[in-house]
C-alpha cells in the first residue's frame, strides 16, 4: 500500500514509481507484517541406527525357539522404538516362513515318494 505524498492518493498495487493521478514520485512500498512470527515446524527426528550390539541382540533372540518367535512377532508388528528392529524382523519372518513351507514340501514329497525311490528287499 501506497499513498501519494502530494495528493494523497493510494496508488494502486502494482503501480510505478509516479502517482497516476499527478506524477509525484511515490514512496517506496511498505510491506506489512504480522506480529507473530512464522510457525516453525521442525522436521521429526530420525531415530538413530542400529548398532552392531542391537543387530546381535536381535539374531540371538531369532534363534530363542518359542520366546524368540513370540518376541518377532511383537517386533515385526512395530513395537519398537528402533524400525530397523521392525524390518528385520519382518524379514526374518518372511525367510522362516518361506524356509518352513519349502522343508515341509520337501518332508511331504520324500514321504509320498519314499516308496518309489527305495526297493523293497522283501521279496529278495
Ligand atoms: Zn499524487
Amino acid at each position: 500500500m501506497r499513498f501519494c505524498r502530494e495528493c494523497g492518493l493510494l496508488a494502486p498495487l502494482g503501480s510505478d514509481q509516479v502517482c497516476p493521478r499527478c506524477g509525484a514520485p511515490l514512496p517506496p512500498p511498505v510491506r506489512l507484517r504480522s506480529r507473530r512470527p512464522e510457525p516453525r515446524y521442525l522436521e521429526p527426528e530420525d531415530p538413530p541406527p542400529m548398532t552392531t550390539g542391537q543387530y546381535f541382540l536381535t539374531l540371538v533372540v531369532c534363534g530363542i525357539p518359542v520366546v524368540g518367535l513370540i518376541v518377532l512377532c511383537v517386533w515385526a508388528a512395530g513395537h519398537t522404538i528402533l524400525p530397523e528392529r521392525c524390518r528385520l524382523a519382518r524379514a526374518y519372518l518372511i525367510r522362516r516362513l518361506l524356509t518352513d513351507i519349502v522343508l515341509l514340501l520337501l518332508l511331504w514329497l520324500l514321504r509320498t515318494a519314499w516308496p518309489l525311490l527305495v526297493p523293497t528287499w522283501y521279496y529278495w
